[in-house]
């Protein structure tokens, strides 16, 4: 759904707007300094379209003043939404911090509405005409208090208003898109033999497919499969020289065409560099990640074990990957891998809603507050989840998070949602 964003100093009548534009009863609660409401984003609906309304008044203004609490606001609307009502007060006219916010949001592409608030009466409007100076364009004079203005606002917000929200990357359809990765030898082409098999589809005009020749659709269990550059897979091409960098490059390219990818590794081999490497370029390009341990029939007790302590050494970085134990020669558990697949693509999909993540980041924060840095506590002023696959996050805060907080919080955010398969990432904006 597209998101909408309402940003602005305290008391313009934020909170009215927004009671306003979610059609609620509920007497409006004047803007006061301090008090937080329970959520930043509510589902909202105007002539039969819907989409996230974004109210960023729950959490302002704390103790940096109420202009750095603002400019917050106004910098993650912009960056989160895909259009903003910028709300003034028509009655106090355009302030510094108005000014301030205004600068932040020249800055984006996305449709800005300047919302000249509280105009209840036409005698009112010339005060709304002085807001032209703030540069925004055309000042909508409203009264949120009485609905005056809003509708013809909202009719026009709406047509602004992508169908669809750029800030949420477009789902896909048709199969999902797989890349088979490993070095030489591990069993990469057997797998994808075995599972094509005689099941091999041939499919010209599957939804949302782009036919790629080197892509291949297999299904596998009833669900069909683009596996990416097959072709690299099936032929066998033996350089001499710079075969490693060929094959990082062909592997990084497999990797931008695909959304999970399955690194297959030789139980019968020692975990070498050559496989980290390959994972290392998984993990750069924020892909899902499984695991498959081939050649399981081969395997002895002795080297069991010994492969098991190789995992918890060499692999413990990418823990949260699904392992699946398989024999491409035999077809041993194959059809594991489906169900691997499909976990990792569902936490890479994976999208929390800012209130939830929110009411998450206190709780961490109660529970286990940042150590104090040279008498100040580095404080989580507000989190979000900004994209998903791969789910990322970005917290604002007060100062530098410590490496050992992050994996903290890293740590209890798979501890509550799984993530399986999917990596997570976590960027940190400080306001000083
Ligand atoms: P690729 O280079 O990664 O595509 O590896 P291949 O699929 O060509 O396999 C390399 C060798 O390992 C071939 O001789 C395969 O027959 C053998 N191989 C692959 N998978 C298995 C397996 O699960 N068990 C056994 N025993 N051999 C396998």
């Amino acid at each position: 759904l597209p998101v909408l964003a309402i940003v602005g100093r305290p008391n313009v009548g934020k909170s009215a707007l927004v009671n306003r534009i979610l059609g609620r009863r509920e007497a409006v609660v004047e803007d006061v300094p301090g008090v937080t409401r329970d959520r930043v984003s509510y589902p909202a609906e105007w002539a039969g379209r819907r989409f996230t309304l974004v109210d960023t008044g729950g959490w302002e203004p704390d103790a940096r003043g109420i202009d750095a609490s603002v400019a917050d606001q106004a910098e993650i609307a912009v960056e989160l939404c895909d259009a903003v009502l910028f709300v003034v007060d028509s009655r106090v006219g355009p302030t510094a911090t108005d000014e301030r916010v205004v600068q932040l949001l020249r800055r984006t592409d996305r449709p800005v509405f300047l919302v000249a608030n509280k105009v209840d009466d036409a005698a009112q409007e010339p005060a709304a005409a002085v807001l032209w100076s703030l540069g925004l364009g055309e000042p909508r004079p409203v009264s949120a208090l009485h609905g005056r203005g809003v509708a013809d606002l909202l009719d026009d917000v709406l047509k602004a208003l992508p169908e669809r929200s750029a800030v949420a990357k477009p789902q896909l359809d048709g199969p999902r898109r797989v890349a088979i990765l490993g070095r030489p030898n591990v069993g990469k082409s057997s797998l994808l033999n075995k599972a094509a098999g005689e099941e091999r589809v041939v499919v010209n005009d599957l939804a949302g497919t782009t036919r790629d020749p080197v892509d291949e659709q297999v299904e596998i269990a009833g669900r069909v499969w683009t596996f990416v550059d097959t072709a690299g897979i099936r032929r066998r091409v033996h350089l001499q020289q710079g075969a490693d960098f060929y094959a990082s490059l062909r592997t990084a390219a497999a990797l931008e065409k695909a959304e999970v990818a399955v690194v297959v590794l030789d139980v019968t081999e020692s975990i070498s560099d050559q496989d980290l490497r390959i994972i290392d370029l998984v993990l750069e390009s924020g892909r899902a990640l499984v695991l498959a341990f081939n050649k399981w029939d081969l395997l002895d007790d002795d080297r069991r074990r010994y492969l098991e302590r190789e995992i918890e050494q060499d692999l413990a970085h990418v823990a949260w990957a699904p392992r699946v134990n398989i024999s491409a020669r035999t077809g041993r558990h194959l059809e594991k891998l489906v169900p691997a697949l499909e976990a990792a693509l569902e936490s890479w999909d994976t999208r929390i809603p800012t209130a939830k993540f929110n009411a998450f980041v206190a709780e961490l924060a109660q529970e286990h507050p940042h150590p104090l840095r040279g008498g100040k506590q580095p404080r989580i002023l507000f989190g979000t989840q900004v994209q998903n696959r791969p789910p990322t996050f970005v917290l604002f805060t007060s100062g530098f998070l410590d490496p050992g907080y992050r994996r903290f919080i890293q740590r209890r955010l798979r501890e509550r949602y799984g993530f399986e398969g999917s990596p997570i990432q976590i960027n940190v904006r400080v306001r000083e």
